[in-house]
């Protein structure tokens, strides 16, 4: 069921928003329509019943869900000036992703590029508010593989979240987002590598409405979840395939944090922009980058500019 709906959502995406480049072709029906998450993640008590799980992924393609419509505001919350959290899982020793994605998530908040997140509001009562372009690392945890294993399921992802709040290893914050980080010899049994590369959504911890998601390591299948294998702006290609797919699950977050903010269709605003880079440029190994945080070179998709702005690195 779940494998033949995602099946169904890739090829009409394809066919329908003549999107089809060479480049995911090449990557085939790992990223299920294209998108490196699933959205709505797990959602089903929250959404309409015609979304099924509330994946916006799985439903592209349908009528009246195209990709490069207007997004469209569902007058849920936005996040305002967020904190994001990540959670190690598994064995990251000597792993230079520690380093790098954490320079990485703290220059996010206030770049050039994260600014596109300003075209974003939320009204509550009568008061629109836009997004202001804050967002502070909050820290992070480490959790062993001896806790659930190396292959997590959805719950069992949701459970390294809650450990990490009950603990006291993060504090409890309903206005931030908990990105747990598996090393490679995890996996995520509900399809990383071969229906996404990551994903949020939100539920209920410790009373609280959380919100969370989950990124793999793309060294897991670089053909799948890292933009270009031979070599890597930061000579990681798993931790440098993982930061686009962090800017996509954050501002996707911060844009739609319990699913009934920013999407249009399907479609959020990372959903509509996945893989697609803009502007490159070589860096001095020979791999390619289009954007410079905190003085170190990334490769990541673009963002999507409300309402209707299209994909940019920047307004
Ligand atoms: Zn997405």
């Amino acid at each position: 069921m779940k494998l033949s709906v995602l099946s169904f959502a890739c090829a009409a995406a394809l066919a329908i928003s003549g999107l089809a480049s060479a480049e995911t072709v090449t990557r085939g029906m790992a990223e299920a329509g294209m998108s490196p998450d699933r959205g709505n993640h797990g959602d089903a008590a929250n959404k309409d019943p015609n979304e099924l799980n509330g994946d916006h992924v799985k439903y592209a393609g349908r009528p009246g869900s195209r990709q490069n419509d207007p997004i469209a505001y569902h007058n849920g919350p936005i996040l305002h000036g967020p904190k994001v959290y990540y959670i190690w899982y598994g064995n990251w020793t000597g792993n230079t992703a520690t380093t790098i994605l954490t320079n990485f998530v703290q220059n996010l908040g206030g770049s050039a590029y994260f600014n596109i997140n300003t075209t974003y509001y939320d009204i509550v009562g009568s008061t629109k508010t836009f997004y202001n372009n804050i967002l502070t690392y909050g820290g992070s945890t480490n959790t062993s593989s001896s806790t659930y294993g190396t292959s997590l399921s959805d719950s069992q992802i949701q459970s390294v979240v809650s450990d990490a709040i009950a603990s006291a290893s993060l504090p409890k914050d309903t206005n931030a987002v908990y990105l747990v980080l598996t090393s490679a010899d995890v996996t995520a049994s509900s399809g990383f590598c071969t229906q996404y590369c990551g994903w949020h959504t939100h539920g209920t911890i410790s009373g609280s409405d959380i919100k969370y998601g989950f990124v793999g390591n793309a060294d897991r299948c670089p053909s799948s979840c890292a933009a270009q294998s031979a070599s890597s702006p930061n000579n990681n290609i798993g931790a440098d395939g993982m930061a686009s797919v962090i800017a996509h699950e954050i501002e996707e977050t911060v844009t739609d944090p319990d699913l009934n903010g920013w999407y249009n269709g399907n479609w959020e605003n990372g959903d509509k922009c996945a893989w697609t880079f803009g502007t490159e440029s070589t860096a001095s190994n020979g791999s390619k980058y289009n954007v410079t945080l905190g003085g170190s070179q990334y490769l990541i998709q673009q963002n999507w500019i409300a309402p209707a702005g299209g994909c940019a690195m920047h307004l």
